[in-house]
């Protein structure tokens, strides 16, 4: 419970929401579903504003990409059809895994998920980060400046003390989101580049039950040229979990031949790079599953989502190329 909670604005307007989130005097934080907020024992948050009438919820594309504006909800998410055909649908199926509840997916939004951080425990950041996307923030500033006018020959009227009023938006990616996230920035909406025609994406999880929260998650987007691995992205995920890359996995396959035969998955090689990368893997234990559970079932989960990324990714290679049909 917020004990200490004075005010509740209901903005109409970004700009008041963010003069309001830039005040220093009051601690001010964004309340968009409240699922994970308002059951926060904190002292310290004085006032929330209401992001509901800013016109935040939207899913639209364009030729660059997906644009996931940060009131959409999860349920939204997982229902939309541009998301089911879009990167596999990993967006989509990750969106729905993120919470098993449908009141909760109701409520909660891809701004509160963010937010939340690592206490979400969100299967969904973990495909985001596997597909570069960027979180679009902003932040209103009031700064105090002295003003000179004129030149050193002709000095005009000089005022000291103006109080500046101005916006600042930047882009942050998914993967240091938590850590570059600063207090007083509103998220505006994720965008998510477009993958390439050539690529196939795979999201898989493990849980105590169908749903329960993961245990461990793993997300994969892999790109191929002239049949071989281009671009590789393996990301894991889950309880008490960052997103962590497994970047030696994906060094590893990178510039190799995807297949013996023109159509046939080389499996050897992807066991291969399983080897190589196992080092590397060092994920936490917690009371509900230990660092070396989690590296074999990591491993086993990676190997199976590489494999189907790259099977979509040879298939959808033959079909754009016309001998699928
Ligand atoms: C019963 C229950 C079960 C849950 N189960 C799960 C689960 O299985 N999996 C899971 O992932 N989560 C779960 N959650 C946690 C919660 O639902 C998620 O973290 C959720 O995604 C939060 O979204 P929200 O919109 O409700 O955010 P809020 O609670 O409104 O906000 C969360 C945080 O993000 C900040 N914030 C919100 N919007 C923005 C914005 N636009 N810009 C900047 N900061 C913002 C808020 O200030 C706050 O700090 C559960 C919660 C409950 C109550």
């Amino acid at each position: 419970m917020l004990q200490k909670l004075v005010e509740y604005h209901w903005s109409e307007h970004l700009d008041d929401a963010l003069l309001l989130l830039g005040r220093l005097d009051v601690k001010t934080v964004p309340l968009a579903g409240g699922t994970y907020l308002l059951g926060l024992d904190d002292d310290s948050i004085q006032a929330v504003v209401d992001l509901r009438d800013l016109d935040l919820a939207y899913i639209s594309d364009d030729t660059r990409g997906l644009h996931l504006g940060a009131m959409t909800t999860l349920q939204s998410l997982a229902e939309s059809t541009l998301l089911k055909e879009f990167a596999s649908g990993i967006l989509a199926e990750s969106a729905l895994a993120s919470a098993s509840s449908r009141l909760i997916r109701n409520c909660a939004t891809l701004g509160g998920t963010l937010g939340a951080g690592a206490a979400s425990q969100a299967d969904l950041w973990t495909a985001l980060v596997a597909l570069d996307a960027e979180v679009v923030v902003r932040s209103g500033s009031k700064t105090q400046v002295n003003l000179s006018g004129g030149t050193s020959e002709r000095p005009g009227l000089a005022l000291s003390g103006v109080v500046y009023k101005g916006k600042y938006e930047r882009r942050i990616p998914c993967a240091s989101f938590s850590l570059d996230h600063r207090p007083g920035e509103l998220i505006l909406e994720v965008f998510v580049p477009r993958p390439p025609i050539n690529s196939g994406g795979s999201f898989m999880r493990v849980g105590r039950s169908a749903s329960d929260l993961s245990l461990l998650n793993v997300a994969t987007q892999l790109e191929v040229e002239d049949g071989k691995y281009k671009r590789v992205r393996l990301i894991f995920g889950g309880r008490n979990m960052e997103p962590l890359r497994l970047q030696a996995i994906e060094r590893f396959l990178e510039g190799r031949a995807l297949a013996r035969s023109a159509d046939t998955l080389d499996r050897q090689l992807l066991s291969q790079a399983m080897r190589a990368a196992i080092s590397e893997f060092r994920p936490p234990s917690d009371i509900l599953a230990s660092n070396s559970y989690r590296r074999v079932a990591g491993l086993n989960l990676a190997y199976r989502a590489l494999e189907e990324a790259a099977n979509i990714a040879i298939w959808r290679g033959l079909v754009s190329s016309g001998r699928g049909a």
